[in-house]
């Protein structure tokens, strides 16, 4: 099996239809660079969706993965284990949160947030039970399970998957107006990605997010910030919501939060939110154990000694602007924040997806978010060279008739 054709033939016979991937074969990555199984270099500007902002296998996450590997790898949660202290005690001082819950997967993290603001607002804001309402952003992203499609605003996202849950209420994203008049009673708490990544990488207002902070806190209402995709550095600042210096209640991470090697996600918040379960109310057989908890501390470590926020930020407004600057006649608006950055095309354009083919044939990776954006997020090791090296067959896609 050596032919290019072979493998993704192997694939179609057998795989489920569920994606529809760039006809590229990867075999090996290092830092910022995969190589297909015919050996041609690509730079990666996809980074699984921010889960890859180390790079590929970065070296000391490598090594901490194969050292635990050997050593114990899974537990339960039925008994303890030596590795998740150390993984919540990095994490909490990390971010300033007082209490973690692990689990493995993005949309688990979303479900676990999902559950205790229900039971916060029951125990806890003395909700009549099982009414509790959470308000979501229309455009928004936050995984695949049937709750989470369910509040989707994307008909391929939901068709054909209900009967979904109730409870949830959406407004337009951005607007926050509009957010204070869905505000009832009955509303348990806001969830928002602070930069819509799915969406098209869209950044809302100046000001939106301070605005539901102050909302959320004069209405009694958590907010739950999604920072899956755009957390741990990726926009320019730890968090997203540090643009704007606001401290959501809850905050939701994965993703890059094991440095692409292992599904890590978690649920930060304060003892009163995650305060209210109770053993056995909640779990996951994988969440919290010893190989994604070693990982995960080190991938932080690394994140901090090698300062993802500041490379993203300044490579960031580099990268923007330097795109900004092709003057080509198909691009509508470049936008973003750190190295989340977004390059939205006029509707005569043709759509995103034949720019990312182009680029593919030209040694870039990357992939469009909805139909009409491409997505740029390589790894946050980027060096300034690499994306120099970039911008020369972005250029020549984005020249294309
Ligand atoms: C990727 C993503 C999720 C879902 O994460 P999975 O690990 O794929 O379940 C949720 N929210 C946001 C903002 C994401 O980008």
């Amino acid at each position: 099996m050596e032919r290019v054709a072979d493998y993704i033939a192997l694939e179609d016979r057998y795989g489920a239809r569920n994606y529809h991937p760039l006809d590229v074969v990867l075999t090996r990555g290092e830092g910022v660079w995969v190589y297909d199984v015919e050996g041609n270099r690509y730079l990666d500007c996809l980074s699984a969706y921010s889960a890859v902002n180390h790079g590929h296998c970065h070296p000391r996450l490598a090594a901490v993965m194969e050292a635990q590997a050997r050593r114990l790898t899974l537990t339960s949660r039925a008994f303890r284990n030596d590795k998740l202290g150390v993984f919540y005690a990095t994490l909490c001082r990390l971010t300033g949160y007082p209490m973690a819950l692990p689990m493995n997967t993005g949309a688990e993290a979303v479900e676990t947030a999902i559950k205790a603001a229900r039971k916060w607002g029951a125990l806890v804001k003395k909700i009549e039970r099982d009414q509790a309402e959470i308000i979501v952003c229309a455009g928004n992203f936050h995984g695949r399970t049937t709750t989470i499609v369910g509040f989707s605003s994307e008909p391929r996202y939901r068709e054909g998957f209900g009967p979904f849950a109730p409870g949830f209420v959406t407004v337009p994203f951005g607007d926050a107006a509009a957010l204070e008049a869905a505000v009832t009673p009955r509303t348990a708490a806001f969830l928002f990605e602070p930069i819509q990544g799915e969406a098209g990488v869209i950044v809302p207002p100046e000001g939106y997010l301070r605005a539901a902070r102050a909302l959320c806190s004069a209405r009694n209402v958590l907010l739950m910030a999604d920072e899956i995709q755009t957390g741990l550095g990726r926009t320019g600042r730890l968090f997203a919501c540090d643009h704007e210096n606001v401290k959501p209640d809850v905050c939701i991470v994965g993703k890059a939060l094991a440095g692409g090697f292992y599904p890590v996600s978690a649920v930060l918040a304060s003892e009163e939110v995650l305060g209210v379960f109770r053993p056995g109310e909640h779990g996951s057989t994988f969440g919290g154990n010893p190989l994604g908890a070693a990982v995960a501390v080190e991938a932080l470590r690394v994140m901090v000694e090698e300062d993802f926020p500041g490379r993203a930020a300044e490579l960031g407004a580099y990268f923007r602007t330097r795109l900004a600057a092709m003057a080509s006649p198909h691009v509508k608006a470049v936008r973003g924040k750190g190295l989340l950055i977004g390059v939205e095309l006029r509707p005569e354009a043709g759509g995103a997806r034949r720019f990312c083919e182009a680029l593919e044939r030209r040694g870039v990776l990357c992939k469009e978010a909805r139909a009409d954006v491409i997505r740029f997020a390589p790894p946050l090791v980027v060096t300034r060279a690499e994306i120099d090296w970039a911008l020369g067959p972005i250029a020549e896609a984005l020249a294309m008739a």
